[in-house]
C-alpha cells in the first residue's frame, strides 16, 4: 500500500524571531521621523566671540525668529544642546574650550562655524599668531556660514541646510 508522505511544518520555538516580509519599511519609516522630530527641535549653544555674535544675536531676535523654524531653546550648557554655533575668532588658547564644550554635549551633535574666522581665521589668516586656522582644526564642521559678517538670513540658511542634512540622515 501507497503511503502518502505528510509535508513537514517548519519547526518553531517559542520566543523565535521571524523575518517579517516588508520589515524594512517600518524600521526605515521610524527613522524619517525620528529625523524629522530631530531637525525640528534643535537647541543651539550659543559660542559667540567676536563680531559674529552680534549677527547671531540678531537671528534669535523678533525680526529674525529662528525659533520659527525649531531653534527655539538657545542654551548656555553644553549639556541641554544638540547644535554648537561658533560666531567669531577663535584663538589659541580658546581651542581646548571648544574642544570640552564639544564633548560634552551628548549625541547626535552637530556644528555650525559661521562667519570667515570660524571658517578659516578669516582676516586674521596671515599675520596673527594667536588665531586657529578654522573650527575644524578643532571639531568636525557640519555647515560653514561665508561672510564677514555673514547676515542672519545668511545664518537662517545655515541652520535650514542643517535641518535637510538631519532629515536625510539614517
Ligand atoms: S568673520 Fe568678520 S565679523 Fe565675523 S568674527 Fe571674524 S572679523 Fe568679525
Amino acid at each position: 500500500m501507497d503511503v502518502k508522505e505528510i509535508p513537514k511544518k517548519p519547526e518553531t520555538f517559542p520566543g523565535e524571531v521571524h523575518p517579517t516580509p516588508g520589515g524594512g519599511i517600518l524600521v526605515t519609516a521610524l527613522d524619517d521621523v525620528i529625523n524629522w522630530a530631530r531637525s525640528n527641535s534643535l537647541w543651539p549653544l550659543v559660542f559667540g566671540t567676536s563680531c559674529c555674535a552680534i549677527e547671531m544675536m540678531s537671528t534669535a531676535s523678533a525680526k529674525y525668529d529662528w525659533s520659527r523654524f525649531g531653534f527655539e531653546v538657545a542654551r548656555a550648557s553644553p549639556r541641554q544642546a544638540d547644535v554648537i554655533i561658533i560666531a567669531g575668532t577663535i584663538v589659541n588658547k580658546m581651542g581646548p574650550v571648544l574642544k570640552r564644550l564639544y564633548d560634552q554635549m551628548p549625541d547626535p551633535k552637530y556644528v555650525i562655524a559661521m562667519g570667515a574666522c570660524a571658517t578659516s581665521g578669516g582676516p586674521f589668516f596671515y599675520n596673527t599668531y594667536s588665531v586657529v586656522k578654522g573650527a575644524d582644526h578643532i571639531i568636525p564642521v557640519d555647515v560653514y556660514v561665508a561672510g564677514c559678517p555673514p547676515r542672519p538670513e545668511a545664518l537662517l540658511h545655515a541652520l535650514i541646510s542643517l535641518q535637510e542634512k538631519i532629515r536625510g540622515g539614517k
